[in-house]
């Protein structure tokens, strides 16, 4: 079989390593002869595991000791509304930067006012929104470091007078971010962590003395709880979680966040300048707000003919899962931090020979 190049957008590619050890957890875990698939969480190797992987987060994201790190289930999108359960009270501001952002605000309405300071909705969210104030009687400001489906991420982030809550599901570990200036971070695993079935939610603990009075908070929902019983209140995913910290100890060998957002730029700076450079593609955002993560382009002029012979070289250089996603249309390169530059570097002649 040829190489194939994995663009796809989540789930999404992992380090090859993390493959070969999980094949043989499934076969013997930690020389326990039973497989990772098999065994209680409450064994002491699986809770080896589950401390590793907690550090492994903590080291990688330099998380202050005063904060919660917790591996849950149901995706990004039960924290869309685990979040606003958790903390709001009266109203809280949202920034609009796109779909997943849209549905974290479809969720808190359901919980109070939901004011949305800053929207690029009107321009199919192709920049992100810079001029905006959060005001200070919001419990919270929650925006989305990336922007899985637009391509568009946020270089920076506002000083927020109240507690910033930030969905990073497909950017977390591409870049170092300073931790502490977030009081709840999120992400679901399957776009730069690990496979599906595991989100890690990073919260302050400080914030639990700010639950709204009389919203009961079923065992389930509440962060508090997760934390005081370290992730294992109920069974928690534990291949997810067991993939994610092979995943994770690579990232860690090269190099850390800070050697990913090296090996990211790089990605995305030659996929960009081949797309700026190229008289067939444009890119489809604001280029101060470009992914390094997403690259989203399109033909100048889009003819059924073009995309047909496009899509065929492609699959003939064995480069998949670069369609873009339907609101966008055209193609999307996604870059997450397994993929190697020479997957992009492949990309790109394909790009310059069809030219
Ligand atoms: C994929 C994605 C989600 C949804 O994640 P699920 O784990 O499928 O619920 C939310 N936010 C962002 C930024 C995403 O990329």
């Amino acid at each position: 079989m040829s190489k194939i190049h994995n663009f796809s957008a989540g789930p999404s590619i992992l380090a090859p390593v993390a493959f070969e050890k999980s094949i043989e957890a499934i076969r013997n875990f930690a020389g326990t002869g039973l497989s990772i698939l098999e065994i209680s969480h409450r064994t002491k190797e699986f809770e080896y595991v589950m401390e590793e992987t907690r550090q492994l987060v903590k080291s990688l994201l330099s998380v202050p000791d005063d904060y919660d790190i917790l591996f849950l289930q149901g995706g990004a999108s039960t924290q869309f509304f685990q979040v606003p359960h958790n903390f709001l009270r009266t109203s809280a501001a949202y920034l609009k930067t796109g779909v997943w952002a849209a549905g974290a605000i479809k969720e808190a309405k359901l919980y109070g006012e939901v004011n949305v300071i800053a929207s690029s909705e009107a321009d199919n969210y192709s920049y992100i929104p810079k001029d905006y104030t959060i005001p200070t009687t919001s419990d919270y400001f929650h925006c989305t470091s990336n922007n899985t489906i637009y391509g568009t991420q946020m270089q920076h982030f506002p000083d927020s007078p109240v507690p910033m809550f930030c969905d990073m599901s497909s950017d977390i570990f591409s870049r170092p971010v300073n931790t502490a200036s977030f009081d709840l971070i999120y992400a679901g695993a399957q776009k730069n962590m690990g496979p599906a079935g595991v989100t890690l939610v990073i919260v302050k603990k400080s914030l639990y003395e700010r639950r709204p009075e009389g919203r009961a908070i079923p065992s389930m929902l509440d962060y508090k709880l997760h934390g005081e019983k370290e992730s294992m209140y109920n069974t928690p995913p534990v291949f997810p979680i067991l993939v994610s910290k092979f995943n994770l100890e690579w990232v860690k060998e090269n190099g850390g966040c800070e050697g990913m957002q090296v090996r990211n730029e790089a990605k995305a700076g030659l996929l960009y300048d081949a797309i700026d450079k190229s008289p067939y593609f444009r890119g489809t955002v604001n280029k101060e707000d470009r992914s390094r993560m997403n690259v989203c382009f399109v033909f100048n002029e889009p003819t059924p003919d073009l995309e047909q012979k496009f899509n065929a070289a492609c699959k003939e250089a064995g480069i998949s899962g670069i369609k873009g996603h339907r609101s966008v249309g055209g193609y999307r390169a996604s870059l997450y931090n397994a993929l190697p530059l020479e997957s992009v570097q492949a990309l790109v002649n394909v790009m310059e020979t069809f030219a």
